[in-house]
């Protein structure tokens, strides 16, 4: 059977991917803020054995063609064969939501009209007339709560019923004034007052001060539950692993594979893999979901709020911040976030200094680090949280300078106006919040992150399997880059990391010990205390650990960002900008806190 074919629009952050995920069981990114789906995503379904096919596009407010996103929402309704679009309308905002709704019935007469998000709306005392609406508006109108899955069956009825409109809708000269006209005599709001607990909590909230102050507190927070809590699952982790490798060996020796085989398998990709797993894992699953309470909460815009004025300073926008805050994560993500920029100039410098704020594969290596050398085995895990704080405000500094840097020379320009709304605040919601981050992110990051572990495990055991004049392969290498690494204040078993580490930095720390341990082969890593040994039996000292803290803030960003920067920037040059710069900034601080070492 013939598949029809349906268009969702509608303003950002109405329940479009709430309700297109509903339809399709697919699971595209939901969240509290302006932009995030940046993509037009699509998806099949099945309704009274007849099948759809459905295309999301992403949120705008209008189509007056002011950004890349608008123009391809316009272009997309005027030009693709479509049986019907539904446009998703906020209840609780609706004059600004039909005015979007009345400029795409101007150019398709086939119109579903969703007035979602009704439970807030009845929460702030804002109560619609939608019958009388759907005569004035002249399409169905189906009041939902995508949330509270109220409205999904009379949705789908009101597509299977769908009948074309014989004639198109009278021209609307002034789609403001009529939308106001229509909201006027539709809505009733019994509380005038009702937004105004959230202004007394955006007062603070986006107060110069308090606001930042509120923040730093809050990140303060976040990485303090997330170290705290994933210490111990960590080193369980760690220990079965452990317990495993013997039981893994013996039966891999009844299997009919030769001894190298075993030993690549077990020494090689194993290692790699439990290790990548214990030290990645725990604190995912603990700093994922608080994250996404902050996104679903609405709080991520009122950072960009807070930060605008200092990327104003620096001459690129506010929004850079939300685009940093998603490279939290996972930067080749970040990198995509940046299409809610709409000045190319803008998006170009948020593009290239995503990559300073270090990714989820990087954060477990930083707070075993600061723990190790900085703040002591036995400190509180408050004290490791203030640590990654600071590291983390440092690489927010340096991207404003490195921001106003490029602004100055190669991406001059004038600042764009900063658009950003402030969504109103929703209360999070506990399976979207253990759905996004476990199945989303995590998972998504996990399976990565093993996916290049293997293929480096393998890389790593051949180098210290094949041997030249009975020297090991990697031993010509390490010595090989040993100059720069000393020069640098590192080693060259550290430099070979970062380039192995290329397709993904998780498995940097990982290399540096198979290297390490090759010489000496004992111990098993099972906790900090042996992870402090070998570190410090092979020459490090604090030096080598914040020059090492240094290089991963601020090397290249890994293979699958720099093929999305490639992607999103269709710009060889670019792309080799992204990778020269935290090059640069890297190779200097090293050079500068070894300069600085010596003199004191
Ligand atoms: P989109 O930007 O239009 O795709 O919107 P999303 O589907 O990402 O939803 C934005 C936010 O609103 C998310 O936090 C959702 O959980 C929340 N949301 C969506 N629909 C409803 C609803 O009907 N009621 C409530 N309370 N929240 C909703």
């Amino acid at each position: 059977m013939n598949s029809k074919t349906i268009i969702l629009a509608g303003n950002p952050n109405v329940g479009k991917s709430s309700i297109f995920n509903n339809l399709t069981n697919k699971h595209q990114h939901t969240g509290n803020w302006t932009g995030k789906t940046v993509e037009i995503a699509e998806g099949d379904f099945k309704c009274n054995n007849q099948n759809y096919h459905i295309y999301d596009l992403p949120g705008t407010y209008s189509l007056n063609f002011h950004s890349e996103e608008e123009r391809v929402a316009a272009d997309f309704i005027k030009t693709t064969y479509h049986d019907v679009t539904i446009v998703v309308c906020d209840a609780t905002c609706l004059e600004r939501n039909l005015y979007l709704a009345l400029q795409i019935m101007q150019l398709t007469p086939k119109v579903i009209v969703c007035i979602n998000l009704i439970d807030e709306a009845q929460k702030k005392q804002i109560f619609i007339n939608f019958s009388k609406l759907s005569k004035m508006l002249q399409v169905p109108v189906i009041p939902m709560s995508a949330r509270k899955n109220y409205g999904f069956n009379e949705l789908k009825e009101a597509i299977n019923n769908y009948q074309k409109p014989e004639k198109t809708f009278e021209k609307i000269t002034d789609i403001a004034q009529k939308a106001k006209e229509i909201t006027e005599s539709t809505v009733i709001y019994q509380n005038q007052n009702y937004d105004a607990k959230e202004r007394k909590i955006d007062r603070i909230l986006t107060h110069k001060f308090w606001g930042l102050l509120t923040m730093f507190a809050l990140f303060l927070l976040i990485f303090w539950l997330t170290i705290s809590a994933a210490n111990y699952p960590s080193s369980l982790l760690f220990k079965m692993f452990n317990n495993l490798t013997p039981y893994l060996t013996k039966f891999l020796n009844i299997l009919p594979l030769p001894d190298f085989l075993v030993d690549l398998m077990i020494n090689g990709i194993y290692k790699v893999l439990s290790w990548v797993v214990s030290v990645m894992l725990p604190p995912m699953a603990i700093f994922f979901p608080l994250f996404t309470i902050l996104e679903d909460l609405g709080y991520l815009p009122r950072i960009a709020f807070c930060l605008d004025k200092c990327f104003k300073k620096c001459r690129s926008c506010g929004k850079q911040a939300l685009t940093m805050c998603m490279g939290f994560g996972c930067n080749a993500v970040g990198v995509t976030t940046t299409r809610i920029i709409d000045s190319k100039r803008e998006r170009l410098i948020a593009i290239l200094t995503n990559s300073f704020v270090p990714c989820n594969g990087r954060f477990p290596t930083l707070i075993s680090l600061l723990s190790i050398f900085i703040i002591g085995l036995n400190a509180s895990s408050l004290l490791s949280a203030l640590g990654l704080t600071v590291i983390i405000v440092f690489a927010i500094l340096i991207t404003l300078l490195i921001s106003y840097i490029l602004s100055k020379t190669i991406l001059k320009g004038e600042k764009s106006a900063f658009t950003i709304e402030l969504p109103p605040y929703r209360s999070p919601n506990l399976k979207n919040i253990l759905t996004h981050s476990f199945r989303d992110r995590i998972y998504k990051i996990l399976k990565r992150a093993i996916s290049c572990s293997i293929p480096a495990g393998i890389i790593i055991w051949l180098l210290l399997n094949i041997s030249l004049d009975n020297i090991p392969v990697i031993n010509y290498l390490v010595n090989l880059l040993n100059p720069l690494g000393n020069l640098i204040g590192l080693d060259g078993a550290i430099i070979l990391a970062f380039i192995l580490g290329l397709p993904a930095n998780e498995i940097i720390m990982p290399i540096i010990l198979m290297i390490y341990l090759a010489s000496s082969n004992l111990i098993e890593v099972n906790e900090l205390s042996a992870l402090k040994d070998i570190l410090i039996n092979n020459g490090w000292t604090i030096l080598t650990c914040i020059n090492f803290i240094i290089l991963s803030l601020f090397h290249y960003p890994c293979a699958t960002t720099i093929l999305t920067i490639k992607k999103e920037t269709n710009s060889t040059k670019w792309t080799l900008i992204s990778i020269i710069i935290p090059l640069i900034i890297g190779i200097s601080l090293c050079l500068l806190i070894k300069l600085l070492f010596n003199i004191f």
